[in-house]
């Protein structure tokens, strides 16, 4: 489904010049949970963001559903983005003065549909995270892990086939990480979404099918 091939990202300014990744070839199939790990500033979130296409590798091919996409122009990139991934991050990245809902059905006003279609939809997304009861709650009355499960209906409300997280659970407790992780293992395997996540921690990492290894912007494992 996602193939990458010889991807090499350096970022160069007048002054430096940082290679963040070199040579990097992956294949991910349709389905596949798979976690990206490594220390920091190995080149993670790099990665991650030329997978979906928020970045653009300096070198080599990313191909979706076995077409080479590195090449597309923004706005066909962001076309793609838009029906096809879904992301999440961090920090929640939640509009503090939206309410659950409408910030949900952000993603569904780049779409053509009714406002009844979008609210319906957006309901169905806030459901499957187990949050239905707080759908009229802005983000500052929610705790950390009920804001990342909006943030998790926000990207799966246009049915993404591809999942992107970058440290998900990164600003959570152990125990809401857990909510979190098996939200993501039920998306993954009641929907077949693909799912990639970065993490660093390896009990996070453990509970995926498959890990990547990344050193030093090079794929070591
Ligand atoms: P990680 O996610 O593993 O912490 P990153 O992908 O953020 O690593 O960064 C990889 C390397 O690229 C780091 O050495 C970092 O300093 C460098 N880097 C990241 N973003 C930029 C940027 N916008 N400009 C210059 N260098 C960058
Ligand atoms: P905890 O301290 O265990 O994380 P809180 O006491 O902060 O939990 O919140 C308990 C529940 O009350 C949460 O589910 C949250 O949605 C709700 N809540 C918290 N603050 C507010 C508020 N200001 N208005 C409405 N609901 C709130």
């Amino acid at each position: 489904m996602i193939q990458l091939e010889n991807i090499e990202k350096v970022y160069r300014t007048d002054t430096l010049e940082t290679v963040a990744l070199s040579g990097i070839n992956l294949s991910i199939r349709k389905g596949e949970f798979v976690s990206i790990m490594g220390p920091s500033g190995s080149g993670k979130s790099t990665l991650l963001n030329i997978i979906g296409l928020l970045d653009v590798a300096t070198g080599g091919k990313v191909s979706l559903n076995e077409k080479v996409v590195s090449s597309h122009k923004d706005r066909d990139l962001a076309n793609l983005r838009n029906r096809e991934l879904g992301f999440i991050f961090q920090k929640f990245h939640l509009i503090n003065d939206l309410r659950a809902i409408d910030n949900v059905e952000i993603p569904l006003l780049y779409r053509n549909m009714s406002y009844k279609e979008r609210r319906k939809m957006a309901e169905e997304a806030l459901e499957k995270v187990g949050l239905i009861s707080r759908t009229s709650h802005f983000p500052s009355q929610l705790s950390g892990g009920q804001q990342q499960r909006v943030a998790i209906a926000r990207a799966i409300v246009g049915k993404p086939k591809i999942l992107l997280a970058d440290e998900p659970t990164g600003n959570l407790d152990s125990q809401m990480s857990d909510e979190i992780m098996n939200i993501l293992k039920e998306l993954n395997q009641q929907e077949q979404t693909t799912v990639i996540m970065v993490t660093h921690d390896k009990r996070m990492a453990d509970m995926t099918d498959r890990i990547i290894r990344i050193f030093d912007g090079r794929q070591v494992a």
